[in-house]
């Protein structure tokens, strides 16, 4: 894994055939010194953006591209720092004529998504009998992958392939991913654990780790007990091996407190707006 940390605005959605992340922001929910734990991969000239938080049109600017550059899509869950600038980037893209983007959503879902958030401001804006999900977007559908640790699905972007497993996120009393409303996280052309949002779970970490060679673990993280992310000293638990691979992401704004002991435990913290790339 290699850090770059130049390149020209605006940002580039293809590059010469790395794979490549960057954090259009890393920050938690309500983060103010960090966009949210947002999610950009390119690959060629490929790209997909995980999830759309809130502030993630703005942070898109910042960047110098438009919402509607981005033309393909996946969501973890529900929670607005992950779908809060959704509905724009779908309402800018029918009405700005820039077309469908493409979203990569399973059908339970796909249901979720649009009849409890999106519906509202999309629905009744052309007819009386109102516009529907697929009005707005390009679906694509992930195939169910079996053999796994938990439930999951594939779906390519190109040469992107995105592994989209169920994590144990929330309510915060849920036991297991089982009874977790719906959330996903990713493993990255078998290469790159990207946790999404998640409870801290071991089990997960450990048998993603056995079925492939993960070479670097993106990981939400917290600062403090108790919630639906996992508290940094319980990441410190985790096997040295496991945590030198781990890049903490989604954190608040107390990171500096935390920065030097995060580096004694051998892990680092995600950096925004610069790329990861995995050659
Ligand atoms: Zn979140
Ligand atoms: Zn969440």
């Amino acid at each position: 894994m290699r850090i770059r940390t130049k390149w020209n605005q605006p940002l580039p959605l293809f590059n010469d055939g790395v794979l490549s992340l960057f954090f259009v922001g890393c920050g938690s929910a309500f983060a103010t010194s960090h966009y949210q734990n947002n999610l950009l991969i390119v690959h060629g000239d490929d790209h997909v953006m995980i999830d759309c938080g809130t502030r993630a049109p703005v942070a898109l600017r910042e960047l110098g591209l438009k919402p509607t550059d981005i033309r393909n899509w996946v969501i973890t869950h529900s929670h607005a720092d992950h779908i809060g600038g959704l509905e724009e980037v779908m309402l800018m893209n029918r009405y700005s004529g820039s077309g469908k983007a493409t979203i990569a959503i399973e059908p339970a879902y796909q249901r979720i998504l649009w009849n409890r958030s999106l519906r509202g401001g999309a629905e009744m804006n052309e007819t009386s009998e109102g516009l529907r999900f697929e009005d707005f977007w390009e679906i694509k559908r992930p195939r169910r992958a079996a053999g796994l640790p938990r439930n999951a699905a594939l779906v390519h972007f190109g040469r992107i392939e995105l592994l989209l497993f169920r994590t144990h996120h929330f309510p915060e009393h849920a036991q297991s991913w089982r009874d977790s409303f719906y959330s996903v996280g990713a493993v990255i052309n078998q290469r790159i654990l990207f946790t999404g949002d998640t409870q801290f779970d071991p089990h997960l970490l450990q048998a993603f780790q056995d079925l492939y060679d993960i070479e670097a673990i993106f990981h939400d993280v917290q600062f403090f007990r108790g919630g639906i992310h996992p508290y940094l000293d319980d990441l410190m638990q985790l096997p040295l091996p496991t945590r030198e691979k781990t890049v903490l992401m989604h954190y608040g704004d107390a990171w500096k407190q935390s920065q030097s002991r995060i580096r004694d435990a051998g892990m680092q913290l995600a950096r925004q707006h610069c790329f990861y790339d995995f050659p």
